[in-house]
């Protein structure tokens, strides 16, 4: 499949669905949806003869869920190759002992196959849309391989310019970082049909110098691109972070401007209310990554606080490594089970959880008029979810079965820009198998290179 061969728009017709909109009003409808040249042009009810051109691709559900594409506000896909390298192990020791070893043992080849692998892993579960932290070297491998998949998103190379325990592979310059990051945002942003954007990525506060922080805000408040990053993810990463910068660690995010909409912070663990308040006043993003902070041993995000003061929340699943999946229909259950640890069964409705994995998402992106519910005028990033499995079935709340029941594997169609990714639960525009094979092949030379052999 050529570059080409996903780099348009396309029009497609789905009827007989069940549409779950998560529109303003939260419908629920039956009948059809039709995207015409990229754009969603029909919402429900029976489709006029001849929607969607004469090209159209028609596809009748048989009352199939039909819903906007899934966004994925945290993911690594440079780390997707090292999915069960590094499975005992709190933050700290995983970054310094297994993560940024391997990460410098990728070369761009390396690189490529494990971008690829996640992307198959992401688009066969119904994830459209994804914010990516790259690793430092080779990042344009990430962009043209997320152009080539015909998937929507933002990304970024990780930018670690000090650092304890940081490999010379992945240690850089102020001034390198900062050149190479404008460089590939200049070479991106906007690319794939508009499709891919750029998101500065300063990796966390104990990997990125002041002056890099500052002048991250500057360049990407002058060209409109996001900031991605880590904080308050582990307890021990915050008592050194409060140590080495006199203040908790999104108080001192805030201070630097590092801040608002377009800034998305993955974890939010451990606040003090302080920061809270911080997040909510600015409209920060925060990123809910429940998966990686259980097996990471990191604690558990308060969300409904987070909720209840207005902050911003999406979902993602972090990266292979410490998950060990990419798959937002199981970090959107764990949203909801999480929540009620600490709040009891009524802490988040299940239309809630499903509205942070698409309009949350889209939010916190800058996405929300283009992506994230089912309405006419907006992008055609939609998905199709079989609930007739004997898991999901025979009745119930239908935001219920999505998100407690029903699987990624459920996913049976996924379009962005109404161009059909995944038809079946098979991949159009990668070939799984090859994907698989390619990224086996290219392990071995990452684990001897890291001396992990
Ligand atoms: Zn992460």
């Amino acid at each position: 499949v050529s570059a080409a061969a996903v780099a348009g728009t396309g029009s497609l017709v789905l009827t007989g669905g069940m549409l779950v909109t998560m529109d303003p009003g939260r419908r629920v409808l039956t009948g059809d949806l039709v995207i015409t040249d990229g754009v969603i042009t029909h919402v429900g009810g029976p489709s006029p003869s001849g929607a969607g051109g004469p090209g159209a691709r028609v596809i009748d559900l048989g009352g199939k869920v039909v819903m906007p594409g899934l966004v994925q506000a945290h993911i690594h896909l440079c780390q997707t190759l090292f999915r069960g390298l590094a499975d005992e192990m709190p933050l700290l020791d995983w970054l310094r002992q297994r993560i940024w070893p391997l990460e410098a043992a990728l070369d761009e080849a390396a690189l490529r196959a494990s971008a690829r692998l996640g992307i198959a892993e992401l688009l066969r579960g119904g994830t459209t849309t994804l914010l990516d932290m790259g690793t430092v070297r080779h990042h344009h491998a990430v962009f043209e391989e997320l152009a080539v998949s015909g998937m929507r998103g933002f990304s970024g190379k990780a930018m670690m310019d000090q650092g304890e325990a940081v490999p010379a592979g992945l240690l850089e310059s102020t001034r390198a970082s900062l050149d190479e990051s404008a460089e590939l945002a200049r070479a991106f942003r906007g690319s794939a049909g508009g499709r891919l954007g750029y998101a500065y990525a300063p990796r966390f506060v104990l990997s990125c110098s002041r002056p890099l922080l500052e002048e991250v805000v500057a360049r990407s408040h002058a060209d409109g691109d996001l900031i991605h990053s880590h904080a308050s993810e582990n307890p021990d990463e915050c008592r050194v972070v409060r140590d080495i910068c006199g203040a908790d660690n999104v108080s001192y995010f805030d201070a630097l401007g590092l801040r608002g909409p377009g800034t998305v912070l993955a974890h939010c663990v451990h606040l003090g209310d302080h920061e809270v308040a911080q997040l909510a006043a600015a409209k920060t993003g925060v990123t809910h990554c429940p998966s990686s902070n259980l097996k990471l041993a990191s604690g558990i995000a308060d969300v409904p606080r987070l909720l209840a003061a207005g902050v911003p929340v999406a979902i993602g699943a972090d990266g292979a490594p410490c998950n060990n999946n990419l798959d937002a229909f199981m970090e959107a259950r764990l949203c909801g089970l999480l929540a009620r640890v600490r709040h009891g069964a009524t802490a988040i409705p299940s239309w809630k959880v499903l509205d942070l994995a698409t309009r949350g998402g889209a939010e916190v992106l800058g996405l929300q008029d283009r992506i994230g519910s089912l309405e006419v005028g907006k992008r055609g990033d939609v998905i199709t979810v079989d609930l007739g499995g004997p898991h999901v079935g025979p009745g119930g709340d239908l935001y219920g079965r999505l998100v407690y029941a029903a699987r990624s594997s459920d996913v049976r169609e996924v379009a962005v820009d109404g161009r059909l990714l995944v038809e079946g639960g098979q991949l159009l525009s990668l070939d799984a198998t090859e994907v698989s094979r390619r990224a086996a092949e290219v392990l071995p030379g990452v684990l001897s290179r890291a001396g992990l052999a």
